[in-house]
């Protein structure tokens, strides 16, 4: 009893197979059920397991005995149980037939052992197969995530490799005197890169907004950018009529974005 009460998840999970197949002991049972009353994951995983159970039960071939076959077993025991007075006209059939009975007996066993054997490894097997395909999701995830990468990389050296792309440094102000940021952009199709390192964290409900300075002093909006770990690496278009900025900012302004600059700027570079 004691040992049961220590078991763990992990064990009682290891036991949903043989429960889904009916094959636990009783006190098995018991201290599964048990964990079931208090594990949403286990019991979602057992009512699966016996619907496939089910399912899988559906499709193996029915390896209870045929009636007649029944019958003659049942007969059998019968006579074997009356009294030796009762039964002695059957002895001589009897005698003649035990070895018959017995390998039918120990095949029909052999034969449900053998189903419940293949309904198990069907069971693992589709467990398996439900741990694989959430590990292909996750190596999918992976793979996109490098594609990204890697078009980000091409696409930033087409860019900086184009005769009429612009190179602009920002620097950090006083607010954060350690940010650096380089924004590249071709200034004939407005495609730019911006990276931005050691910025404060974006706080919750903020974004950094990029604006561009035009030479009336004016500062048109531009996209806004949230820097989880005080990284920006993004890119984004330029539009025609800011191109020709005189200078560009990131300031910290509320997340969605604002018409004119309302918070601190925190970097700044000119457009030589
Ligand atoms: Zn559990």
């Amino acid at each position: 009893m004691s040992r049961m009460k220590r078991m763990k998840h992990e064990d009682f999970s290891e036991m949903l197979e043989l429960e889904a197949l009916g094959v636990l002991d009783q006190a098995q049972s018991e201290a599964l059920r048990r964990h079931l009353e208090e594990c949403d994951v286990c019991r979602a995983e057992l009512r699966e397991l016996r619907d496939t159970a089910a399912m899988l039960a559906h499709l193996a071939p029915p390896i209870a005995p045929a009636k007649e076959t029944r019958a003659r077993i049942l007969e059998r025991v019968r006579r074997s149980r009356l009294s030796p007075a009762e039964s002695s006209a059957s002895e001589e059939a009897i005698t003649a037939s035990p070895p018959r009975s017995f390998w039918l007996k120990w095949g029909l066993l052999a034969a449900s052992l053998v189903v419940i054997i293949c309904l198990a490894l069907l069971l693992i097997l589709w467990r398996e197969r439900q741990r694989l395909s959430a590990e292909l999701a996750q190596a999918e995830r992976t793979e996109r995530q490098l594609r990204t990468e890697l078009d980000r990389e091409r696409e930033l050296r087409a860019l900086l490799a184009a005769p009429q792309t612009r190179v602009i440094e920002l620097e950090g102000t006083q607010v954060a005197p350690h940010a650096r940021a380089k924004l590249a952009y071709d200034a004939r199709t407005g495609r730019a890169i911006l990276f931005a390192t050691n910025l404060p964290p974006t706080p919750a409900g903020k974004a950094y907004q990029l604006w561009f300075i035009m030479s009336s002093g004016e500062a048109m909006p531009g996209d806004v950018f949230k820097a989880e770990k005080g990284d920006i690496e993004t890119s984004f278009f330029i539009p025609p009529i800011a191109r020709n900025a005189k200078a560009f900012a990131l300031t910290l302004e509320p997340a969605q974005g604002t018409r004119v600059p309302t918070g601190e700027k925190y970097l700044l570079g000119s457009n030589s």
